[in-house]
């Protein structure tokens, strides 16, 4: 038996829940996936009067339609977990649009408790609201709370306990939806019930309304349970939906939606709401947003908001940077004089500590970039932004909402295309999500930053921060043309307007940011524990194995021996020479030394697995001037681009990897000959758009639901990438630049 109450918590999008969620559980929240889709869930468990309650934090949702990833998951959850009460938070400072969600709720007939939140903001703006006459209205509990101080919380707890034991069951309400529709629902509703048509998992008239909305989910279901009826049923419904188009020119959608705001209306206008001040009167939030999304100002202000965000991201993270830096490199020398020479020690210093280290490195970066993007987000600035976006995303075929997504996968400047490709979730279209996820990932993410500022270190230092300048323009430009390209092509089809509400501006709490950031921070350190480790070895052992064979070591054994011996030779006859000649030759032996070294070296990496794939695709690789060793790094970043740093470190430092070698890595591309500010921006641009990493991958795979866009990410990406390589290099030959 198990006797802990189940409970939801679900609302629109900024009414609080999370707010809630954490003042109920504390920090003890556990954060999971969705089964079948990849929406985040949180659970937390809470005690109230030596009650179990087991809480979970259903996406924020505006209604309960199959329109988009939360709004199914919510419903799902609803009605396949049946939480023994649901707690419905409404943001007591918009209670109409709250509402709407609410009366989904009670046609639905799950057991809900409202919880009031936001009374303070409510009361700021000189709102009452009557909470015992709307409780006896909907008759539903309702509790006045405010969850960012915890204030109410023990008596919505005291409520949602006294639902769950009560056996009464929930009224559930059947509202009107106008003569036409009302005649087709008492008409199939009682089929429904008949034949008991889905009837185990949701009430027969919500069956019946959702196939006059047209559900495709509750369609699917319906026509695996009873085929014929469903259909039937649908042909009723397109029966009735084509009479409205024809007479009225609305669709039963919209008539349903235009019914359930006439219900809350008519109950609102009851007295339930009472304005204390002239309802004329600009709220602070309009006030500010008659400037900050003013037509001319607002691009200037935000212009500087996003730069004062870059700024204080690069400078504040710069000193925690060079710590982390210096903390690996110390590991690495330690590990270097304490192991003896051998793969175990060459395992940990080039695959784990390099390629592991190369990523942490970053945490201060994405730490700082995270803080910022959080205050704008929960500031409610973020939204603005999206809304001014809008007008230049809708000519590219996408939509207001892209810009997060955009921001998040690197578009200011280190992100990371995984929550990227996740924070898609909040764009209704499938077509406008799936352009924006397939083109997310040619911002310039965190991994593909140290890539970027290494190649503009090395060959076009003269104005760094003008390159950085353009390689993020460049991003943009390229993501919002493929973005229409796509559009045009494999995802041809109608925008949709812009519907997202811009919340009103508060203050971020300082635990709310802290939350936000450690949340998103964990993320990505979780992928440098796991992932990075993992690829980092496998690729040091491909870059390893197999070793060369015995024959040619010796070989080289032998040269060197011949070396050293002559090294020794002019010892024994110094008799008759001069001490000063003496010296220039030895350097010249040491030269020949090193020069034996580094061809070893090379032949040990072209001998390797790695070696010879690239040395394989160098045909094809040389038409955009890459040569094998950079193929190789190329290879490793599509499993994650934070490797591609330290495997052309591996791949270039031939020779004796010592530490300070290492760090010249910048000065070994500038002296070979194979590179040259041709190349370089060749191998950047290929860098910047060629197939997302890995895990980003599967994440295209999981959000879109199939591996055909996962794969078509990949060959699009690339293909691009490769073409425009060519054009650049082959373009520069032509013109005799190199
Ligand atoms: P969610 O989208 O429903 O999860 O909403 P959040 O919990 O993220 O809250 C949205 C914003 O409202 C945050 O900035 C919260 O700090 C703020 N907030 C939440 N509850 C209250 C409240 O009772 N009063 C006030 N003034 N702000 C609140
Ligand atoms: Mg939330």
């Amino acid at each position: 038996m198990n006797n802990s109450i189940k409970i939801a918590l679900a609302g629109n999008p900024n009414a609080g829940k999370t707010t809630l969620f954490n003042a109920l559980t504390g920090s003890r929240q556990h954060v999971g996936n969705y089964p079948g889709v990849t929406v985040e869930k949180k659970e937390g468990v809470r005690k109230h009067n030596n009650q179990k309650l087991r809480i979970t934090d259903l996406p924020g949702t505006y209604s309960l339609t199959a329109y988009s990833v939360e709004e199914l998951v919510a419903r799902n959850f609803l009605v396949n977990e049946k939480p023994d009460v649901v707690v419905n938070i409404v943001d007591a400072s918009n209670l109409e649009r709250n509402l709407y969600l609410t009366t989904q709720f009670m046609e639905l007939g799950v057991p809900i408790v409202i919880a009031l939140n936001m009374i303070d903001v409510a009361t700021k703006r000189g709102i009452t609201i009557d909470t015992d006459k709307l409780r006896n209205i909907l008759k539903v509990p309702i509790v006045p709370i405010v969850a960012r101080t915890g204030t109410g919380v023990e008596q919505l707890l005291d409520a949602v306990l006294q639902t769950a034991d009560s056996t009464k069951k929930q009224t559930q309400i059947q509202l009107s939806y106008g003569e036409d529709l009302d005649l087709v629902l008492d008409d199939i509703v009682p089929q429904i019930q008949e034949n008991n048509l889905l009837t185990d998992t949701y009430p027969a008239r919500w069956t019946g309304i959702k196939l006059l909305e047209n559900d495709e989910q509750i369609q699917e279901k319906a026509t695996k349970q009873n085929q014929k009826l469903c259909n039937d049923l649908v042909a009723r419904s397109a029966e009735v939906a084509e009479h409205l188009h024809a007479t009225l020119d609305v669709y039963p959608e919209s008539i349903i939606a235009d019914h359930r705001y006439g219900y809350i209306k008519s109950i609102l206008r009851q007295g339930i709401i009472a304005h204390k001040m002239d309802s004329t009167r600009l709220y602070t939030s309009d006030k500010i947003d008659k400037i900050v999304t003013h037509r001319l100002m607002g691009p200037i202000i935000m212009a500087m908001v996003l730069f004062g965000m870059y700024t204080f991201t690069f400078n504040y993270s710069e000193l925690p940077v060079s710590w982390l830096e210096a903390f690996f490199e110390f590991l690495s020398q330690r590990v270097n004089t304490l192991l003896p020479e051998g793969p175990l020690k060459s395992m940990l210093i080039s695959g784990v500590i390099d390629g592991v280290g190369g990523v942490l490195g970053f945490v201060p970066i994405i730490m700082f970039m995270f803080f910022g993007i959080s205050i704008l987000e929960d500031s409610g600035y973020l939204a603005r932004v999206a809304f001014m976006m809008d007008r230049v995303f809708r000519t590219f075929g996408l939509h207001g909402s892209s810009v997060m997504p955009f921001i998040i996968s690197g578009g200011i400047a280190g992100g990371c295309a995984v929550p990227g490709v996740m924070a898609t979730r909040t764009l209704r279209s499938q077509k406008e999500r799936m352009a924006t996820l397939l083109t997310a990932p040619f911002m310039n993410c965190g991994a593909k930053l140290p890539v970027i500022a290494l190649i503009i270190t090395a060959f076009f230092s003269d104005n760094k921060a003008l390159y950085m300048f353009f390689a993020t323009v460049a991003a943009w430009l390229v993501a919002l043309l493929a973005a229409k390209f796509l559009r045009m092509t494999v995802l041809r089809g109608e925008s949709t307007p812009f519907v997202m509400e811009l919340p009103p501006y508060r203050f971020p709490t300082l635990q709310g940011l802290l939350i936000h950031t450690w949340e998103r921070t964990w993320q990505y350190i979780k992928k440098a524990g796991t992932v990075i480790l993992a690829i980092s070895i496998l690729l040091w052992a491909l870059m390893t194995f197999p070793a060369l064979p015995e024959n040619q070591i010796q070989q080289f054994e032998t040269k060197r021996q011949e070396i050293t011996s002559k090294l020794q030779e002019p010892k024994t006859k110094t008799a008759s020479n001069k001490e000063n000649l003496q010296k220039p030759q030895s350097k010249e032996l040491t030269a020949a030394l090193l020069q034996i070294e580094q061809e070893q070296a090379e032949q040990t990496l072209r001998h390797s697995i790695a070696g010879k794939i690239g040395t394989k695709i160098e045909s094809v690789s040389s038409l955009a001037g890459f040569d094998w060793r950079t193929n190789i790094a190329l290879l490793g970043g599509i499993a994650a681009k934070e490797v591609i740093i330290s495997t052309l470190g591996t791949a270039y430092s031939l020779g004796k990897v010592d530490a300070e070698e290492f760090s010249s890595l910048k000065d070994k591309l500038i002296a070979d000959p194979k590179w040259n500010p041709v190349v370089a921006l060749s191998v950047l641009s290929f860098i910047m758009f060629y197939a997302p990493c890995f895990v980003t991958v599967v994440c295209i795979a999981k959000e879109s639901g199939t591996w055909k866009w996962a794969l078509f990410s990949i060959i699009f990406n690339t293909s691009f990438a490769f073409i425009l390589s060519v054009i650049i290099y082959q373009g520069s030959k032509a013109l005799n630049l190199i």
